[in-house]
């Protein structure tokens, strides 16, 4: 598998991944985001991880110290969910 260059210097290289993608982000998985928040607050590559995260969209985890929900407000157009999109006006309307 191809290794992305600046992840050969991330914080989390060695630590447990469901620490950065708990199956919940709420409850137990909450606390465990927070961690992960944590580790990325002191990781020398934070803003190549998070501007890999907005450009590949990444829906799922911990990423340059955010989590999905800010991700989404970083990038609204870039991550928004389907449901979001505002639906076109039919022809003929009005
Ligand atoms: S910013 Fe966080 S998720 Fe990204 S490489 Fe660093 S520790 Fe890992």
């Amino acid at each position: 598998m191809m290794m992305l260059d600046w992840t050969r210097r991330a914080a989390c290289l060695d630590l447990d991944p469901e620490l950065f993608f708990p199956i919940t982000m709420e409850g137990p998985g909450r606390s465990q985001v927070e961690q992960a928040k944590t580790v990325c607050r002191g990781c020398p590559v934070r803003e190549p991880c998070l501007a890999y995260a907005l450009s590949t969209r990444q829906a799922y985890g911990v990423w340059g110290g955010t989590d999905p929900d800010q991700r989404r407000e970083l990038s609204p157009t870039a991550a928004r969910r389907p449901e979001t999109v505002p639906a076109q006006p039919l022809r003929g309307d009005r």
